[in-house]
């Protein structure tokens, strides 16, 4: 149940950390390579899991197995648990397999008491020390074991400071801290009812039970179902001897990563506080001081961070993050683990590590998490907008460029506020003296946070920094009012309604809405995508509708289109006029006339479209929604278009009564259209043939797939097919047209029938697309346009890991994605098969389209780059 760590034994592997937790993994790892850590134990998640199944107690033998390797621990450091003389002290921290900063935990100096802290006194000759540890863990164990409310022993903090005249807390002399530890015990006993608890075993046994407590607090349910942590047992516990960095000037303690985690520049990067101890690091209390300046504080322990770095670097080959501690000139190493980094910083960590030849080219590639790509696809301030804004005045303070990016919005000022005006549509900056792990659904969804104290790794720095939120933080001319709702940045104020623009790459803070632009995507990044494209075997294309969009598509490096909507065709300008009147027609010649008005419009897209990706195929899908999505609903708008098109209100409102269906999206749409309204296919079939033909004519290689949506049965297909290649027979025809032309004319599989008899539809079609959206609503019988009115009860309730429009259900819809192909390869070998739903661009929907053996998957332009790695992730996984 315990793993030992230290001089005498260590018991645990780095590659244990699922039982041990990363902390204690890790623990272990760092002491077996020599590296200073304060020795410990390490309870296993396995024990957690025990507590959470009988009914949250702690196991039988637990604290017998507990008091055996405390008792190697004293021996070993020579200092025993409640002593008098030389009292040991141990933290309890939580630690589970993945990382959740902050979520849950932890206690510090555990195994003081009245008596201990006499003798803490003694040893050290420093009496301040003593009680100032001691007051820290009756705050500590008070708050996190008992919950007694931190504010009580706030107040009487206050008054002691008060009584001394102290500022901040290092002011308070020794006798000021002696009678903290007596008013503390007061608050204690007052508020929890029972006296503080002087036996140190007691003491551990209660907090090693609150650490386990709070693997179940809220606020860490939450970050893992943020963050998609599922299958875990639990958190471990690590009981590890103190040191100190709160002994004197010669003590402190600090964070670091050894590389920048938001840039990735390859420069040993962290803060550290003189005199303090773990926690006021993180929790932003007083500003630490870069690690760039610990030379002129302790030159020797800058070097040996620096040697460190390296040391850790070369073993763990990734860039670590590390929590040390100094106690008296003496550096002790109190955790690492792979940093936590922006998407920029992880593409260049793995385009150095492969130059300095940590790593190899596809350990890069498989570094990289693919859905990370989008913060290198964020937007930034274009930089004139932002020179003319600064010139005007508006630069109004400067922060600490926490995480990057630029973010617009209006002023949230707690995180329900930010999470509330975003639903309602607004966009929204989360503005917060600090965040603290309660706020992490408002910044998850605000456009970005801005944060007045705490430093580059405080907490709202390191969660967006995950999550690739712009923020600011510490941006110290910032006074926040949350009650007023209102800041105050020198003499000006803002409220709620004011927009602030926040460049999270630099740190500014500037007023109003400045322009934002694309990014350029070049060196590491583009190195990157070269090595994607080497090692990945999906295609990649993307779902767009105009030249613009597959032009910028191919940019990101799309290789065709995997689906054009022509619907959207229709709404723009005076085309939604002339498609209405095709809707409303109310007999075949009517019908015909309007689709002739739209005929010229669709062949210029499509020879708009077919030059943009030239020699790359381009899947078009006909008309595929009910037709009453095109119509007006309300009456004035309905009068209107009775106008525009010359006949009477009424008419119109009858034929929008009985286009409405009880059940649009399994109604007549999609083939169903075709097989009612011929004209319709063959006038779209026409637009493309022709445009085909001039493109021929030009000389540019069009790249033609018909596409024939919501086909459930072969005998649909074949109809359908046969009109199509009539009508392709009749264009050219028509045209005189003898030379070659490239049409595929296939099928989406997006009814579960189809996917059931794909062998049959397989017979009829030049290739299959996956329309996962449709197949995923299909086959759990979910409205995908209705399904966030359950959905999150569904995820609370752990009734579904994820939104199945999100990530592909690989149980289930995957299934039948599966049978599809193998049915339909099974009469046509090698039949060309894509997926051209929103799981497009998913990675882990990506690794299932690569295993289940598709030819390629269609994204959106901007998810073109993250389905690209995620290909390649998936291949070299494979291997
Ligand atoms: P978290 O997971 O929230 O980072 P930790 O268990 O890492 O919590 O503890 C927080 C901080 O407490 C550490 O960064 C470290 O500075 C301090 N700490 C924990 N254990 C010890 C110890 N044995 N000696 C000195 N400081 C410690
Ligand atoms: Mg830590
Ligand atoms: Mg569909």
């Amino acid at each position: 149940m315990a793993y030992y760590f230290g001089k005498t034994k260590t018991e645990g592997k780095s590659n244990q950390k699922q039982l041990l937790g990363g902390k204690g993994a890790n623990l272990a790892d760092m002491t077996s390579i020599g590296l200073p850590v304060p020795p410990g134990f390490t309870i296993t998640t396995e024990v957690c899991d025990l507590y959470y199944k009988h009914k949250q107690k702690l196991p039988p033998g637990l604290m017998d197995e507990v008091r055996k390797n405390v008792a190697i621990l004293e021996k070993e450091t020579g200092k025993k648990f409640g002593d008098s003389k030389l009292p040991l002290l141990v933290s309890v921290r939580s630690g589970a397999a993945a990382s959740m900063p902050g979520m849950m935990n932890t206690i510090l100096n555990l195994g003081l008491n009245d008596e201990a802290v006499v003798g803490l006194a003694n040893a050290t000759q420093n009496e301040r020390f003593a009680y100032d540890s001691y007051r820290r863990l009756i705050n500590m164990f008070g708050d996190v074991v008992s919950g007694v409310d931190h504010e009580h022993f706030e107040v009487a903090f206050a008054k002691i400071k008060k009584k001394y005249n102290a500022k901040v807390d290092n002011e308070v002399p020794s006798e000021g801290m002696i009678e903290l530890c007596e008013a503390y015990k007061d608050v204690y006993k007052k508020d929890y009812g029972k006296p503080f608890p002087q036996d140190p075993l007691e003491q551990l046994e209660a907090s090693i039970e609150a650490v386990f407590k709070s693997w179940m607090q809220p606020r860490a349910v939450k970050y893992r179902q943020v963050e998609n942590i599922t299958g875990l047992l639990g958190t471990a516990v690590n009981v590890q001897s103190m040191v100190f960095g709160n002994m004197g000037d010669d003590c402190g303690t600090g964070v670091a990563f050894t590389r920048n985690p938001s840039t990735g520049e390859n420069k040993f990067y962290g803060e550290f506080l003189v005199n303090a101890q773990g926690e006021d690091v993180v929790a932003g209390i007083r500003t630490p001081l870069p690690v760039a300046e610990m030379p002129k504080w302790n030159k020797a322990i800058h070097k040996r961070l620096l040697e460190i770095k390296d040391l850790l670097e070369s073993h763990y080959k990734d860039v670590q993050d590390i929590e040390f501690t100094i106690e008296r000139g003496a550096l002790y190493m109190l955790q690492t683990r792979n940093g936590k980094r922006t998407g920029a910083a992880a593409v260049k960590i793995a385009c150095d590590m492969v130059k300095e030849k940590l790593i190899d080219e596809k350990t890069a590639v498989q570094r990289i998490p693919a859905g990370d790509l989008t913060q290198l696809l964020l937007p930034s301030f274009t930089p004139a907008a932002k020179a003319t804004a600064k010139k005007d005045g508006k630069l109004l303070t400067v922060g600490l460029p926490a995480s990057p990016g630029a973010a617009v919005g209006k002023l949230a000022f707690t995180a329900s506020e930010a999470v509330e005006r975003t639903h309602a549509g607004e966009k929204v900056l989360l503005v917060r003296k600090e965040t603290n792990p309660e706020d992490i659904d408002g910044m998850h969804l605000a456009a970005g946070i801005l944060t007045s104290t705490g430093g580059m790794t405080s907490h709202a720095a390191v969660v967006a920094r995950g999550w690739g939120r712009c923020c600011v933080a510490g941006a110290g001319d910032v006074q926040i009012d949350e009650k007023a709702r209102k800041i105050k940045v020198g003499s000006k104020t803002f409220t709620h309604n004011d927009v602030l623009s926040i460049d999270g790459s630099t740190g500014e803070v500037m007023l109003g809405e400045i322009a934002t632009q694309e990014p350029k995507l070049s060196g590491d990044f583009a190195t990157v995508m070269g090595w994607a494209d080497k090692y990945r075997t999906l295609k990649v294309r993307t779902n767009a509708d105009t030249p613009a969009d597959a032009k910028r598509a191919r940019e990101f490096g799309a290789e065709g289109i995997g689906l054009c909507r022509t619907e959207h065709m229709f709404f723009e300008g005076d085309r939604i006029v002339a498609m209405r009147a095709m809707i409303l027609a109310d007999n075949l010649a009517d019908r015909k006339k309007a689709l002739k008005n739209l005929l010229p419009l669709q062949r210029k897209d499509f020879i708009g479209l077919f030059t943009a990706m030239k020699g790359l195929p381009v899947t078009i899908r006909l008309l595929d929604p009910p037709l009453h999505e095109f119509l007006p609903h309300d009456a004035k708008a309905q009068g209107e278009l009775a106008k525009e098109l010359n006949v009477s209100p009424a008419f119109v409102k009858n034929r929008v009564a009985q286009l409405h269906e009880q059940n649009p999206m399994l109604g007549h749409r999609g083939c169903r259209l075709a097989v009612t309204y011929p004209e319709i296919l063959e006038t779209q079939v026409t637009a493309i043939v022709e445009a085909a033909i001039a493109c021929v004519e030009k000389k540019i290689d069009a790249q033609v797939e018909i596409m024939i949506p919501l086909v459930g049965a072969a005998a649909e297909l074949k109809m359908l097919r046969d009109q199509t290649q009539a009508v392709i027979d009749e264009v050219k025809e028509a045209k005189k047209f003898t030379g070659k032309l490239n049409i595929l004319i296939g099928t989406m599989i997006e009814i579960p029938r189809a996917a059931l008899t794909a062998d049959q539809i397989g017979e009829q079609a030049d290739f299959f697309s996956f329309g996962t959206n449709d197949l995923t609503q299909m086959t759990f019988g979910f409205s995908r346009d209705d399904i966030n009115t359950f959905l999150p009860d569904y995820i609370n309730n752990e009734l579904l890991a994820q939104d199945p429009f999100q990530s592909l259900d690989v149980t289930g819809v995957g299934q039948l994605v599966e049978m599809g192909v193998t049915k339909g390869r099974s009469v046509k070998k090698g039949l060309k098969c894509g997926i051209c739903g929103e799981h497009g661009g998913d990675p882990a929907s990506i690794k299932f389209c690569h295993t289940v053996g598709l030819d390629y998957v269609s994204c959106s332009p901007f998810r073109v780059p993250i389905a690209r790695l995620a290909a390649a992730q998936a291949a070299l996984r494979a291997k």
